[in-house]
């Protein structure tokens, strides 16, 4: 079947990583179009796969906490990516949209009895969207998508919740290959670690994007208080936040930690760096749609701490395959780091099943078999 995937943006997101992983993998003949230019338009073109870019204007600028104004006075703009969308969509069996302002466009431009799917990847929750983005995403879901795919179960809930159709609605986990994880040995993970000055250090990595709820912040606090911890912080404001990176810089400053807080950016080798660390932590304060980054870090042997709420919940067992803790919960935080550097063997068990738990549960071969035979469902 011919699939048209269409993604609002071309940064590197972990909605784009799985879909840069679904395409590659996919057994149907597949086109992407983004509404921006990015690092994930070369790693598409690389597969190789063609890629179509459509510039977004003003429908481009939308964020997910707009208002009803910002949203009207976006209108022309999109119809003009809805009317090039419509052009390109033409010889395809099914449209797969990747992302929410990607389904809002592509329920626009799809024609009529043209199979519609959208994939979930967020909590559609008021901590996370506005209430008018929610309505219009879940009116448009229940109306227009044949099928809504829903990154976990956390997500699917959260579009139920806010009115969204439950027999719309699936569940198909996001997978990861342990493949990068694999190939880099503990020689390697020494000379990254002397290279990174990290040697005899116990350093906890924090890796993702950088946004207030995804919570560095808690991060840095927690670790000001445990005087032989040093963090490294992996990503970059993907999405504008760029305050929220100015404020991580500042609370540093403020706490004196500039010798044990490293601010790496945002980097391609991430397989490698969590090898390079000792424990990963994902403190986000708000329900995290999937977190790749826990699945990563546990494929990686490495002990992951998340906070106990959205996906995280259901990669994690506590005290098993990693830790949970309250989100925003800096004592608990630093209790659990505490425990895995003076426990080694708490740790590596954590690291062992962790692993196990990872490869079993979140297979890229499974996550591509499942959407393709989504995808075959609405051949006609
Ligand atoms: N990531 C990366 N480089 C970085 C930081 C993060 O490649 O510097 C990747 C990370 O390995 C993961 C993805 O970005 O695969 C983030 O996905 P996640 O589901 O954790 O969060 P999202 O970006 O979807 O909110």
């Amino acid at each position: 079947m011919k699939v048209l995937f269409v993604d609002q943006t071309g940064q590197l997101g972990g909605g784009e990583l799985s879909l840069l992983d679904t395409v590659r993998g996919t057994s149907h003949t597949a086109e992407v179009v983004l509404f921006s230019d990015g690092p994930f338009r070369r790693l598409l073109e690389e597969i190789p796969v063609p890629v179509h870019l459509l510039a977004a204007g003003s429908a481009g600028e939308v964020r997910r906490e707009a208002g009803i104004s910002s949203l009207l006075s976006a209108v022309p703009s999109f119809v003009e990516l809805r009317n090039k969308l419509a052009k390109i969509a033409e010889g395809f069996d099914v449209i797969y949209a990747n992302s929410q302002k990607a389904f809002l466009v592509s329920a626009l431009a799809k024609r009529r009895g043209q199979p519609l799917i959208w994939h979930l990847r967020d909590m559609l929750q008021a901590d996370h969207f506005s209430g008018i983005m929610r309505s219009v995403a879940v009116f448009t879901g229940n109306h227009s998508a044949n099928l809504v795919i829903s990154n976990s179960q956390a997500t699917l809930d959260s579009f139920i919740a806010s009115g969204g159709k439950r027999e719309k609605s699936i569940v198909i986990y996001n997978g990861i290959s342990p493949a990068p994880f694999d190939t880099f040995s503990e020689q390697m993970v020494g000379e990254l670690r002397s290279e990174l000055g990290w040697q005899g250090k116990f350093v906890v990595g924090a890796f993702g994007r950088l946004s207030p709820w995804k919570g560095q912040h808690v991060l840095i606090e927690a670790v000001a208080a445990l005087p032989d911890v040093h963090l490294a912080i992996v990503g970059d404001a993907l999405f504008g936040e760029k305050e929220y990176v100015e404020s991580l810089h500042a609370l540093v400053q403020r706490h004196k930690l500039s010798e044990r807080v490293h601010f790496l950016g945002f980097r391609r080798d991430v397989p490698q760096l969590m090898r390079s660390v000792d424990v990963i932590a994902h403190t986000a304060t708000a329900p995290e749609p999937f977190g790749r980054v826990i699945v990563e870090g546990m494929l990686a042997s490495r002990p992951v701490i998340a906070t106990r709420a959205g996906g995280a919940v259901e990669i994690i067992r506590d005290g098993e395959t990693g830790i949970l803790v309250t989100p925003g919960h800096t004592t608990e935080l630093q209790e659990a780091i505490k425990r895995l550097k003076t426990d080694s063997g708490f740790l590596n068990q954590l690291a062992q099943q962790g692993r196990q738990s990872a490869l079993a549960d979140f297979s890229v071969e499974k996550m591509i078999c499942n959407v393709d035979t989504t995808i075959t469902r609405f051949s006609r």
